[in-house]
Formats: C-alpha cells, structure tokens, sequence
C-alpha cells in the first residue's frame, strides 16, 4: 500500500516535471524565434520555424485552459467538502440535549 502510494508520487512527480519542462522550452522556443528570418520554401509551404510557434502558442492555450478548467473543479471540490463538513459539525453538535430543548411527555 504504501509503495504504490510512493509510485503514485512518482509518476505525479515525472509529470509536473514534463509539463513544466514543456512549458519553459515552448515559451524559451517563442522568445527566442519571436523575431526570425522566414524561410519559405519554393513548394510553396509555410514558414517552419512559423509553424512550431504555432503550435507552441496552441500548447500555451490548451495548457492555459486545461490548468483552469482543474483549477475551478478543484476549487468547487473543495468548497462542497467545506460545506458537507461544516453541516455535519452542525448535524453532530446540534440535538436536543445540547440545545437544551426540554421535552415535555
Ligand atoms: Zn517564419
């Protein structure tokens, strides 16, 4: 049990790396080529090094939303659990003898 938690945290751990290693090589790539000569080929294609920012700037926008999108998942997640924990407090703390409710038979 306790190993496969700790390959969890790996395998979590290698991803946070290759996602920001993606991160930083893709805006290093953009930064750097920003300003380029276009090398047009005579078939008639488009610029190569145009093409890679292109689709670094689309990792950029995938990534932007997808890391959004769980950060507002998480975010309501974690608000219901607040919630359901707060109302159970109330539910567990709240019963007649603690509200001192006296009942008449
Ligand atoms: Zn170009």
């Amino acid at each position: 049990m306790n190993n496969k938690i700790s390959k969890n945290r790996i395998i979590a751990l290698i991803s946070l790396i290759s996602f920001l290693t993606v991160l930083i090589f893709s805006s290093a790539f953009v930064l750097t080529h920003a300003d380029h000569e276009h090398d047009y080929s005579s078939t008639g294609e488009a610029c190569s090094i145009c093409v890679q920012i292109q689709g670094a700037e689309n990792i950029f926008k995938y990534l932007g939303a997808a890391f959004f999108c769980a950060l507002f998942v998480i975010g309501g997640l974690y608000a219901i659990v607040k919630t359901i924990k707060a109302m159970a407090v109330c539910a567990v703390f709240s019963n007649p003898i603690t509200l001192k409710i006296r009942i008449n038979t």
